[in-house]
């Protein structure tokens, strides 16, 4: 327990102190080894302070208006007295070198609301990291008191399956489908998905934006019902970012179904599987980390060698690598 928090940093984040957050975060982010170590202490030194955030996950195609409607939710949430901090997941950083949702002129009014907290997205290469340092960072803001965070991610590529293990209310973004085709949405994501939420019913959109809203409850309804799903989820629902129209029921929506889920003991033992399941991941990428150092690439090289020439088998030579891992990661320790 760190109710006497010893360094300062974790004492400022603990007092909700902006600067100390961000300046946390950037911690976490960091690959630097000394600033891992530091990250890690941090985040050991906070655990046990037993707040807890609404984590809600959001994710949407680009242009389907995701920073519109983020701009419009988190003032209405703000607005309400609720702390809200914004977190983003883009893959594509990677790929392009520029950012989707780094973007400065994002959600422009919620970022000088005092209520929220905005932090862009930060050029990372892989999609461990990411996901790493997002959850990290909701940890951070958990920590500083937030009482939502909302996890935004492009959906293109893997990281929705990263945002829904870190949220513990998923939604995804829709825009109104013209014909009564669905939009090609992977089925995986719609599986994960507690709230679809076809955006921009407003104006001449709007009657496309209610067919399509009843063609995925439609789609939803065909979906095999999980344990974690209160009555009537997942749910499909028209909203208007940019009118500011249905934001209230997102809203209403999310916390009946997190409610819910308190209620009926599936809010903590999806937290526990998701910590399991992060737990399993960070000793995968720590082995991979391994096998990716020099002394462990000459062993590996070594190894594959005798296999191609049929000294060992396969399956034997994988085993004395991994027995041989504890001894390369000490003598690179000491070197
Ligand atoms: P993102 O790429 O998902 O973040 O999408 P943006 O929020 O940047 O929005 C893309 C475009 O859709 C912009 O031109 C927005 O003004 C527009 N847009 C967003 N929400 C709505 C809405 O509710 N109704 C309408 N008509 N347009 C919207």
């Amino acid at each position: 327990m760190s109710d006497s928090p010893s360094s300062d940093l974790a004492a400022r984040i603990l007092d909700t102190d902006r600067r100390a957050l961000a300046r946390a975060i950037t911690l976490v982010e960091s690959t630097r080894p000394d600033h891992r170590e530091q990250a890690t202490a941090l985040l050991t030194e906070l655990a046990g302070h037993g707040r807890q955030a609404l984590r809600i996950g959001l994710s949407g195609t680009p242009g389907v208006g995701k920073s519109t409607f983020i701009e419009s939710f988190g003032t209405l949430l703000a607005d309400k007295g609720l702390k809200i901090a914004v977190l983003a997941v883009d893959p594509s950083s990677a790929r392009t070198g520029g950012s989707i949702l780094g973007d400065k002129t994002r959600m422009e009014r919620l970022s000088r609301n005092p209520n929220a907290f905005i932090r862009p997205s930060p050029s990372q290469s892989h999609l461990g990291g990411v996901a790493r340092r997002t959850r990290e960072a909701v940890a951070l803001c958990e920590a500083a008191g937030f009482d939502v965070v909302l996890i935004e991610t492009v959906g293109v590529g893997q990281s929705e399956t990263v945002v829904a293990e870190l949220s513990d209310v998923f939604a995804l973004l829709l825009a109104p489908a013209g014909g009564d085709e669905l939009q090609g949405v992977k089925r995986g994501i719609m599986e994960a998905a507690d709230l679809i939420v076809v955006n921009k019913a407003d104006g001449d959109l709007k009657a496309t934006a209610t067919r399509t809203c009843a063609d995925y409850a439609g789609a939803l309804r065909l979906l095999r019902k999980r344990p974690q799903d209160a009555p009537g989820f997942p749910k499909a629902m028209t909203a208007s970012a940019l009118n500011e129209e249905g934001l209230a029921n997102v809203w209403q929506q999310i916390t009946d179904l997190a409610d819910w889920r308190k209620a009926n003991g599936f809010w903590q033992s999806r937290r526990d599987e998701q910590a399991r399941h992060w737990f399993r991941e960070e000793v995968k990428q720590a082995l991979l980390a391994g096998l990716d150092r020099p002394a462990a690439r000459a062993k590996m090289a070594e190894l594959a060698e005798k296999v191609a020439r049929g000294e060992t088998a396969a399956a034997a030579a994988a085993r004395a690598m991994i027995a041989a891992l504890p001894d390369l990661r000490e003598s690179l320790d000491d070197g």
